[in-house]
């Protein structure tokens, strides 16, 4: 079977073996990574493992540290204006979707928000122009979310400012090559193209750090801090960040994120084409900004969608329902689902229609 979750969601099978003939004893330790203290040698290399397969698949230049942060990204949305907003009055953000939109919430609980752009009255089927931006020169940051996981909007350029800009990549990262050293901040989620959920990446520029304020963050919030503490002041995520490391492995072993990024133009091309030249389904999205991760899509005739969903189920093609607040179908097609799956769903997708929408 093909799992489309959109998160937690499928991890390579060859992950997921080597971690099950591992669990019990981890290269010979006696005890399983959930079993060791985070710090002793044991552990501690499997964190360095992480660390340096991430910065070799980004390419992240020395100047940023590299953090694994727990609370997983929605908490990020309060911890970055947290960190950075320093003496600051204000912050902008771009609202592209529904965790641009949460994003901004957060933040508003600590700053002025400045909504530089926003698509919500179209529906957040497109993005805004980069030249309509309204941006606060003065504001501590720019935030946006390029891969909007649950609208399927997806951009891979960035505005032209002196801003820091703060991305979630939760849903995109890794599966297509960045310049790490046009960012202030990067974060993502674990549970898509990473590893389990439990941990969230962070790549961030150090002379952001000198905004962290000890004094009033709490300590588990304070970036400064957490770099400091190589992402140990307390107990971190272990098995979540062991995990990560064999998905960095594997990833390496696919060639890297040059590599895997053609393979996933080459799905989300198969996908949204089959998608066009059907009567039955539909993607509201712009063309060129479409995601490559989460393909949404809906039924012409909306009373079959619960039969869609019954009879992809019962072909082995899980979870395709939308999220809970767009309803419709999403397939969501990180790093991990194979070419196979796509074609798979695409078979699936055609015949349906040929027996219900003929
Ligand atoms: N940001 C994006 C783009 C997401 O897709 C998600 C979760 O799906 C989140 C943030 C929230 O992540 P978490 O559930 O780890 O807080």
């Amino acid at each position: 079977s093909f799992n489309f979750c959109s998160g937690p969601a499928a991890l390579p099978e060859a992950v997921l073996k080597k971690a099950q003939s591992e669990l019990l004893d981890w290269h010979g330790a006696g005890v399983s990574v959930m079993e060791m203290s985070h710090r002793s040698s044991e552990f501690t290399s499997i964190l360095e493992s992480a660390k340096t397969r991430l910065i070799r698949l980004l390419d992240i230049p020395s100047n940023y540290e590299v953090l694994f942060v727990q609370g997983g990204a929605s908490t990020l949305f309060a911890q970055i204006p947290a960190n950075f907003i320093a003496d600051h009055t204000s912050a902008c953000y771009l609202d592209t979707g529904a965790w641009s939109a949460k994003a901004i919430k957060e933040a508003k609980k600590y700053t002025n928000v400045v909504v530089s752009g926003s698509t919500k009255d179209k529906n957040y089927t497109t993005v805004p122009a980069w030249d309509s931006l309204n941006l606060d020169e003065n504001a501590a940051y720019l935030h946006l979310t390029p891969n909007e996981t649950i609208g399927g909007v997806e951009f891979d350029d960035l505005p032209e400012t002196d801003l820091p800009i703060i991305a979630d990549l939760s849903s995109t990262i890794l599966s297509r090559s960045i310049d790490v050293s046009k960012y202030g901040m990067i974060y993502a989620g674990a549970q898509k193209n990473v590893g389990p959920a439990g941990v969230v990446i962070c790549i961030v520029r150090k002379d952001l750090l000198e905004r962290c304020d000890n004094d009033r963050l709490p300590s588990t919030w304070s970036f400064a801090n957490l770099a400091k503490n190589n992402s140990m002041i307390n107990t971190p995520p272990t098995f979540a960040i062991y995990l990560a490391d064999l998905v960095f492995e594997w990833l390496e072993g696919q060639g890297g994120v040059e590599a895997i990024e053609k393979v996933n133009e080459a799905k989300a091309e198969r996908l949204y084409r089959a998608i066009d030249e059907s009567k039955l389904y539909s993607n509201p999205i712009e063309l060129k900004y479409r995601s490559r991760m989460n393909v949404p899509f809906v039924l012409a005739d909306e009373s079959l969608e619960s039969l869609f969903l019954q009879e992809s189920e019962e072909a082995g093609l899980k979870t395709l329902a939308g999220h809970r607040s767009v309803g419709g179908m999403r397939a969501s097609i990180y790093n991990a689902m194979p070419m196979e799956g796509v074609d798979a769903l695409i078979k699936f997708m055609q015949d349906f229609e040929m027996r219900h929408y003929g």
